[in-house]
Order: C-alpha cells, then structure tokens, then sequence
C-alpha cells in the first residue's frame, strides 16, 4: 500500500494478511475497563501506563484487547518482542523446554540450555575476544552485575542514561528525577558527564567543529580537577541513548571514548540492552561505532519477551571467585532457549530486515518532517528510531505536551507508539515488520499529527 492511500482494513498478499487497526469501541473498551479498575486497586502505581491498552492475544506486530480491538505494535513491548509476538519457532522451543526441565538454578547446577546460550553469546563476539557470561532475568541485573564486576573507587555515566531501577543501576542511571526521588544515599562514587546529544549539544557547540568536545572534557577537565582516573573502574555508557531519547552520537564518539578510557585502564561498559540484539540492523550496536567494549550488559530482545539478562565480559575480566555473585532464576532452561530460537531468527533474516525497514520508516519519517514544523529532529539507527518534538525549530523549545498527545491519538487510531526523553517519540517494532507495516505506520503517524493540530 502506497503512503498516502487511503487504508484497506483488510488486505490479502498471497498467504499473507496485511492488517489495519480495527478500532470498533471506545478506548478503552467495556472489557478493558473492568480490567483496568480491578489493576488500579491492586497493583503498584510506580507503573508509567501512557495509555490504556490491555493486551489479550498477539501475532507479529498486531495486538488485540479483550474488546476485540486490534492495534498495531511499534513498541515491541519496550523493544522486547524482537522476533515479533509469539513468533511460532521461538514458541515451539519454549514449549518443547518447559516439558523437558523448567527450572534447575544455574546457580548451584548445571545445564545444557545455559551452557549453550553462553558459548553462542561469546561467538558473537560481544567483547572482541574470548568471553564469559554471567546470567540474569532483566536489564538492571545484567547492568548491576557489570557494576559489580567492575567495581572499584569511582566510576563513570552519563546524563541522560538509563540503566534500570535496582539500586546499583539506578545510582548509575540519569534519566528522570521521579526514578531517583526519596531514594537517596545510592551507591556514592559515580559522576554523570554529559552524552554527545549533538541535536542539543550540551556546550553549545556544533558537530564536526566541537572536535568532539564532550569526549575530551574528561581529560580537559574532568581528570585533572575531582576524578583521578587511577580510581576509576569502568565508564558505563548506551552505544545509542534509549530512554534518554533515541539519541544517535557521532560515528567517532564510543572510538574516542574509549581511546582515552582505554589509556587509564577504564573499563569500557557498553549497555545494549536496549540497542543489542540485532535492533540496529547489527547484532550488537556498537559494531557501527567499530568498538569492542571490555563488558557488554544484554536484556530486552534477547530471548524474544522471556525474562533473560545476560552480562558478557573478557573472560580474563570475570574473575570472581564462587559464590561472589548469582542468581536463583537468572540463565532459567526455558529463557534459554528461547534466546536460543531468537539468535537463530535473528542471524537468519531479521537483522539485514531491521536495517532495510529501518532505511524505510527513516526516510518516510523524514518526509512527514518536511512539512512539520513540529518535528525538529529525526534520527536513529535499523529499528532504534526517534522523533523529536519541539514548538519551534529555531529555539528548539521542547514540545512535551504535543508529543504526549500525539501518542494518545495515534493510540487511538490503533498505532501503539511509547515516548523516550521529554520530548521525543521513539519507534521500536519487532525485527519482523514488514513493509507493509511501516507504511501503514507512517500513514497512521501523519494522520495523528495533522488530527494534533486540527
Ligand atoms: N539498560 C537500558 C539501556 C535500558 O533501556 C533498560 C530498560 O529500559 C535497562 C537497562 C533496564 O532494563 P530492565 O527494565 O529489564 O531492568
């Protein structure tokens, strides 16, 4: 279907069905309703709901709700479902696991699920060398366990950085104030410098003529003033800003970066448990930066929506001594194999499908900016895509309100789409999507901004 068609709410392409949103209630619908009464009296209200979506069944990118409406995904469940909902290959290996063995503990035994996605993770070459892989079941605990690896004195991140909500992670995380507020002492040592936010350049500079100021601010002033960088352990540092914003760095950045970590021993932390997995159009994001970090952390899209966290390091690096760090579920038989499955999916087709639909839903976002002023910035790299909101493109005045409502109506229209940073809308679908699905996208997107500013 050609952007700007008129929409078919059913099409046939030989076997294939290319859907449209069906939207017959209200939103949300009778059904959803109850069910959203019932989770406000009893589950916690720390949760972040944008919009009232209950999720019932789902295949590929399309969700349906208990009312019988059907929605399509660019959100991937927080760029989780990298294989799509219920992949069929990678439900078949979770059902063939969970009547083998659910659950041993890799903790205190072994087996053979575990060993395997261990040995696969090394041979993608996360790390540039012979790895080892220490097991969780989120991002945070992937994250919290390189803290602790690395840990010494000091150690580095960045503003703007998220790195999940566990107390270690959290104290590395810079994200939003609310995720930090009342938590305070957390873990003491860790200094925030500023990311190559090149759209909002924290000097005020502008790229390539900054000479890549923000890089070189740790030797120029960091490490000469309050951080001997003797003392420090590791830099923590996302290949791409995800929940900051979808924000893209220089080709140059991470090089840099870790020329100058490197020279004082710093271990590099790539946290890719947003950008990893093939999301980019690579299996692991800094590939495009042509850096291979000392640690890698890995969650999200890595076993296809199980829980699975995964952090990978030099093997000369992980050189705890038992019972120093684990798990009981971390590395669980049935999240391994089902990262099995997906590693397989995505070394088949999806990553090289990832960069082409990305190149696409690219370049049709960057046609909708044309003729939107609204739209100040898009960037992003294979399926890791934002766009920037702001009220004006001479200030750049952030333009939170219209992207909170953008989201809304698109919602509305049965497009599921998730903000990033203040002011940003970030589009992450499964490594799936077709073209047909990012047209359908596009078109729903460009409706919803000109509904905004009806
Ligand atoms: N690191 C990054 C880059 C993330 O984007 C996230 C979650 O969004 C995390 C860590 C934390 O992951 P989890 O929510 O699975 O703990």
């Amino acid at each position: 279907m050609a952007f700007g068609a008129s929409p078919p709410s059913f099409t046939l392409l030989g076997d294939l069905i290319v859907r449209y949103p069906v939207i017959k209630t209200a939103l949300p619908g009778p059904l959803a309703a109850q069910l959203i009464e019932v989770d406000r009296q009893f589950v916690s209200p720390s949760y972040t709901r944008i919009f009232p979506l209950v999720a019932q069944s789902a295949e590929g990118l399309w969700i349906t709700d208990p009312d019988g409406n059907l929605f399509l995904d660019f959100t991937s469940g927080i760029a989780v479902c990298a294989t799509g909902h219920c992949h069929p290959q990678v439900v078949k290996a979770i059902r063939e696991q969970a009547g083998r063995l659910l659950h041993m503990s890799g903790t205190d035994f072994y087996y053979t699920p575990q060993i395997l996605v261990a040995q696969k993770l090394a041979a993608l070459g996360p790390v540039g060398g012979p790895a080892k892989v220490f097991f969780g079941n989120s991002g945070a605990e992937a994250v919290e366990a390189a803290f602790k690896l690395a840990r010494r004195e000091l150690n580095l991140a960045f503003f703007g950085a998220f790195h999940g909500r566990t107390m270690g992670a959290l104290s590395l995380t810079a994200s939003k104030a609310v995720q930090k507020k009342h938590y305070n002492p957390l873990v003491p040592g860790i200094t925030h410098i500023p990311y190559a936010y090149c759209y909002r350049c924290p000097y005020n500079l502008c790229y390539p003529a900054c000479g890549l100021a923000c890089v070189h601010y740790l030797e120029d002033t960091l490490f000469r003033t309050t951080v001997p960088p003797e003392e420090v352990a590791a830099i923590f540092v996302e290949p791409i800003q995800g929940e900051g914003g979808y924000i893209v760095p220089p080709p140059e950045f991470h090089r840099e970066l870790a020329g100058i970590t490197g020279k004082y021993g710093i271990l590099y932390v790539a946290d890719e448990v947003q950008s990893g997995m093939g999301r980019t159009g690579k299996m692991f994001a800094m590939e495009h930066f042509g850096v291979a970090p000392d640690i890698m952390a890995l969650a999200k899209g890595i076993a296809s929506g199980l829980p699975l966290g995964a952090m990978v390091s030099r093997a000369e690096i992980m050189d705890w001594e038992a019972g120093s760090h684990a798990s009981t579920f971390g590395g669980n038989p049935v999240a391994c194999q089902a990262a099995l499955a997906t590693i397989a999916l995505l070394e088949g087709e999806l990553m090289a499908n990832a960069a082409a639909r990305g190149e696409q839903l690219l370049a049709g976002l960057r046609e909708i900016q044309r003729s939107m002023e609204c739209i100040g910035d898009v960037r992003g790299l294979g399926l890791m895509i934002g766009v920037e909101m702001v009220k004006d493109r001479v200030t750049k005045e952030r333009a939170e309100d219209w992207r909170n409502r953008l989201i809304q109506i698109a919602f509305r229209r049965g497009l599921l789409l998730l903000g990033c940073g203040p002011n940003t809308i970030r589009f992450c679908p499964a490594l799936t999507v077709s073209a047909d699905e990012v047209e359908v996208c596009l078109e729903i997107f460009d409706a919803s901004l000109k509904e905004l500013f009806a």
